[in-house]
């Protein structure tokens, strides 16, 4: 008995250090492309808030991007902004697209992610701050980064469509 109000107490003091991070780590962090919650929910499928909006996770294996081999660009699927290159995808066996870096300096933005009592970098969308997936330190050359990305928070464009002109958000600052 005595160990279980031990273990309450312990497991009970992490989530509330864990909720503080979570609710205060993004002070720093300003969005360009602002929007409500319930715009967001317009605008997406429940599926894509969930991932984006609400830091969700997608099954591995599900996504329709990560055995897609195709040569493309993949953006936000909230703004638009170009994210990630299929020339830097590689095959990582985790069931997630994964990249070793993105595609410009303007395409994502990292902070420590500290829920589920594992401290792990969050990558998200630079521009419209939506959570993309995480980075991991074990991936291949040359960068040795691992970018593991839910498919649900971008889309796919391959290459030669040209479905969203150059002047994408990224550029307009
Ligand atoms: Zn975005």
């Amino acid at each position: 008995m005595r160990q279980a109000i031990w273990l309450a107490a312990i497991v009970g003091t992490a989530c509330l250090i864990g909720s503080y991070f979570n609710a205060t780590r993004r002070t720093n962090l300003e969005a360009r492309i602002v929007k409500t919650d319930a715009e967001w929910r317009a605008q997406l499928t429940p599926e894509q808030y969930r991932v984006t909006r609400q830091k969700g996770t997608e099954c591995a294996f599900t996504g329709k991007s990560w055995d897609n081999k195709q040569a493309g660009q993949y953006r936000c699927v909230c703004c638009d902004n170009l994210l990630f290159d299929s020339s830097t995808k590689f095959e990582s066996g985790t069931g997630w697209p994964s990249f070793f870096q993105p595609a410009t300096e303007k395409s994502t933005v990292t902070e420590s992610d500290w829920s589920f009592f594992m401290r792990r970098t969050e990558v998200m969308c630079q521009a419209c701050l939506a959570h993309l997936g995480h980075v991991f330190e074990d991936g291949p050359k040359p960068t040795g980064a691992r970018y593991c990305i839910n498919s649900e928070a971008m889309k796919f464009i391959p290459a030669g469509e040209t479905e969203i002109p150059p002047t994408s958000p990224a550029k307009k600052d």
